[in-house]
């Protein structure tokens, strides 16, 4: 299918959500009022289906559990059309802001709507707005005990939200305070001018020219590492309602919707990519180095439940 450096497959992932629940309207959104938007997702992930089928190709897709509690036709439908399920939360909030046992609720809340609908074990997790960071590793023991076998959550860069700058780039097992283990798949970076940069996925793939995503994902592969391209299904939709809201989030929300197909077509034409369970799978839990690093900042942090 692919040119040129395709021998590594990396990850093609989608997070299942609509418009109205991404954390940049957060503040203009209530979770009460999210039944009184109208609700886009199940045709924008059919839009993604269809894209994905077109170039033959299988990702993940982490569903938000208040979609699959409503929309379990989609879920299902994502299954049938071979793809990996997998985990974004229940009601989209950062977990650095919540307690361990709000995390623990939630997660199970949504594992077990998205379990339900599919009927099959949902293995991995991606957090809302990549919320793990320094402030919430306890996640990972939590991770664990709800039967998860992956994560793909952390972002290794300095960011205002969220961010765990200087963590490792290619997928390791991370170790929590509890010592519950997992596989993260950590989202791109590549170095450039000697700053670890983000590629490949959300706004950056969106808003950044083609070239910088093309360099990345090239660097990266050129160096035997997976990239992880993500995806919103509201990021391929122009036509949705516009959210009354302060001027940061709308451009980082609206910049450049009609051209995020175009770029998806572009990558999927370009590379190879596979469900992020089916490229860790490709090597045995041991072969994966164990960065213990985030396990011991979670013991010197302030949650100890
Ligand atoms: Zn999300």
């Amino acid at each position: 299918m692919s040119s040129s450096p395709a021998k590594v497959a990396s990850a093609f992932s989608v997070d299942v959500e609509d418009y109205f629940h991404v954390e940049a309207f957060s503040r203009d959104v209530s979770r009460d009022d999210w039944p009184n938007y109208p609700s886009r997702v199940v045709a924008n992930t059919r839009k993604l289906l269809d894209l994905l089928d077109r170039y033959r190709v299988r990702g993940t897709f982490f569903v938000l559990g208040w979609v699959a509690e409503r929309q379990g036709e989609l879920v299902r439908e994502i299954r049938d059309r071979g793809h990996e399920l997998g985990c974004h939360s229940y009601w989209h909030r950062l977990i650095y802001r919540l307690t361990p046992d709000e995390f623990r609720e939630d997660t199970k809340r949504a594992k077990d709507a998205i379990e339900k609908a599919a009927g099959v074990a949902t293995l991995g997790y991606r957090a809302p707005t990549f919320s793990i960071t320094g402030a919430s590793l306890w996640a990972i023991d939590i991770l664990t005990e709800c039967g998860f076998t992956f994560d793909s959550s952390i972002f290794p860069i300095h960011h205002d939200n969220y961010g765990l700058a200087g963590s490792p780039r290619d997928p390791y097992r991370i170790r929590g305070a509890r010592g519950g283990e997992i596989v993260e798949f950590p989202i791109s970076t590549f170095k450039m001018l000697g700053r670890d940069m983000p590629v490949a996925g959300g706004g950056y793939l969106r808003m950044l020219p083609m070239w910088y995503n093309r360099t990345g994902i090239d660097r990266m592969l050129g160096e035997s590492r997976p990239a992880m391209v993500y995806v919103h299904p509201w990021e391929i939709d122009p036509e949705q309602p516009r959210i009354r809201t302060r001027l940061r989030s709308r451009l980082r929300h609206y910049t450049n919707l009609g051209s995020m197909q175009a770029r998806l077509e572009h990558l999927l034409e370009r590379y190879a990519f596979a469900p992020v369970g089916e490229i860790l799978s490709t090597r045995r839990l041991a072969e994966y180095r164990v960065d213990d690093s985030a396990g011991a900042l979670a013991r010197t942090g302030t949650e100890g439940t």
